[in-house]
């Protein structure tokens, strides 16, 4: 039995979702005499030590993972390759967690992070990797995933479609907004699983505008004596900045999110921003609920527009604070880009764009279909949608509110609609398996399913390719450099019947 205080070396041959190291004590009868020992008593995991190596298992829940034989150790702080000292600081069954003692041998693709807080700030889980590293990890977690739980054998796995420049590519920031132990204002991001604040003045993958835009949000606190949103007491005003920059278009948004339903000093704070160049709209959103979710429900502009404007490629997109938008511009395009050329639409063919948000991808696949129909839960989504269809001149595209496991089936029952392709594009939960029932019914000769958690796509593609559908071709696209997330894009095609 392994218990508490046990101490081993191990292997790391996987990272979780949050970026910690995971390693297997395959025998778990031997202990580690004393710390720092090497008497030969210490058992090593039998991790290949490659990085990417095939320990990539289901990344949603745990028991996916221990599935396989072995006792398996989450190790914060350590990385894929690196061989490690640990204590055990929480013993289950047959999962542990383990506090990194002593890195015996670093990984070869360990990296300094250029980032000073990289390691207390929970944004960048491993910017510590080697950016390569980071891609062919990725990557192989999704392939290993597709063969495993998928049940996938012979699809074409393109290779990943990582960024030139992993660096200053967020066009969208949420920071929280404190006070430190000399009661200064601090703005950043939190710490890893908790909610203290790291400060940080330079964010390595943000737009450097923020930290012009956050100094006078800042100063103008201190000035003013306005008070952070405190969670323990529920007092204070300002919860969080929300700051959106159009990449192509340099429009800026600052969003207070406050805890009240006015900002007083509100002037002074908007004769500052509108010096900054390119500041578009200044608004607040009012959150006065005692709650994680950052934004509330309603949005006030102080000055300006109360819309930022972006493109991707040649398609313009209106964005509302509340509105959902990719936070990496660039490989937006080229995910919508690889979507579009999976879909490979013909002359008069007719696409459902599922979980279709503000219409991004719709509106990118209405420039050659025929007609395009999107379904999405949030009515404020559809109403950008419907704007964003206007202002670019699109008339092929019309929206639905609603579920798409709702909408669809009731379309398919109700009015026989049909599709050449359908497209969906679901947040991590995957798709209803009611939906994919409907989708095998209405027969598409193709789908292209974008994902954002390979471990539902999996899922998701198993039923699919059970039912009538051939998986062809994986490309994964990395749109959240030094993050352990990745974008996936899959296209199926319909088997002869
Ligand atoms: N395709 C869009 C949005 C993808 S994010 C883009 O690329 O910008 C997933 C979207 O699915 C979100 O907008 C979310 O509001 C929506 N959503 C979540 N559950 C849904 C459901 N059951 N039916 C329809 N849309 C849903």
């Amino acid at each position: 039995m392994i218990q508490k205080n046990d101490e081993f070396t191990l292997e790391i041959t996987d990272l979780g979702t949050n970026g910690e190291g995971i390693g297997k004590i395959e025998d778990s009868g031997v202990k580690a005499p004393a710390a720092g020992s090497s008497n030969g008593k210490i058992k090593a995991a039998h991790g290949s030590g490659k990085i990417g190596a095939p320990a990539a298992r289901g990344d949603s829940k745990i028991e996916a993972r221990v599935a396989h034989g072995g006792y398996t150790v989450f190790v914060k702080d350590a990385l894929i390759g690196d061989k490690v000292r640990i204590k055990i600081i929480k013993a289950k069954k047959n999962y542990g967690y383990g506090r990194l003692m002593e890195i015996i041998t670093p990984s070869p693709y360990r990296v300094k992070p250029p980032c000073p807080v990289a390691r207390a700030c929970g944004g960048c889980q491993i910017m510590h990797l080697d950016y390569k590293e980071q891609l062919r990890f990725k990557e192989n977690k999704v392939h290993n995933l597709l063969e495993r739980v998928g049940g996938l054998k012979d699809f074409q796995m393109l290779p990943i479609l990582g960024m030139k420049e992993p660096y200053y590519y967020r066009n969208k920031a949420q920071f929280p907004v404190g006070k430190n132990k000399d009661g200064r204002i601090v703005m950043g991001f939190y710490a890893g699983r908790t909610h203290s604040i790291v400060d940080t003045r330079h964010c390595y993958i943000q737009h450097p505008l923020n930290e012009k835009l956050t100094q006078i949000i800042k100063d103008w606190m201190e000035k003013y004596s306005i008070q952070p949103y405190e969670e323990n007491t529920g007092k204070g005003l300002v919860r969080h900045v929300l700051t959106r920059i159009g990449s192509t278009t340099g429009q800026v948004m600052v969003c207070l999110v406050i805890n009240g339903n006015r900002l007083p000093q509100a002037d002074a704070l908007i004769s500052q921003l509108t010096k900054v160049e390119g500041m578009t709209s200044i608004c607040i959103n009012i959150n006065r609920e005692n709650t994680n979710v950052i934004l509330g429900d309603q949005v006030r502009t102080l000055w300006g527009q109360p819309y930022i404007t972006d493109y991707i490629g040649n398609i313009a997109y209106q964005i509302s604070p509340l509105s959902f938008y990719q936070v990496n511009p660039g490989q937006t395009r080229v995910l919508y880009e690889k979507a579009l050329e999976f879909a490979d639409l013909k002359p008069g063919e007719v696409v459902w764009d599922l979980y279709c948000g503000i219409g991004t991808i719709s509106l990118f696949l209405a420039q050659t279909a025929s007609k395009v129909y999107g379904v999405e839960i949030v009515p404020q989504a559809i109403d950008d949608a419907r704007n964003n269809a206007r202002l670019n001149h699109m008339d092929n595209v019309e929206f639905f509110v609603g579920k798409a496991e709702e909408v669809l089936p009731r379309e398919y029952e109700k009015n026989g609609i049909y599709a050449d392709v359908i497209v969906v594009d679901p947040p991590r939960k995957g798709c209803d398996p009611s939906l994919l029932e409907c989708m095998v019914k209405m027969a598409p000769k193709r789908i292209v399913y974008v994902s954002c958690d390979p471990a539902t796509l999996a899922r998701d593609l198993k039923y699919l390719s059970g039912n009538g559908y051939k998986v062809e071709k994986v490309q994964c696209v990395d749109m959240f450099g030094h993050s352990v997330h990745v974008e996936t894009v899959a296209l199926l095609t319909r088997k002869a019947q």
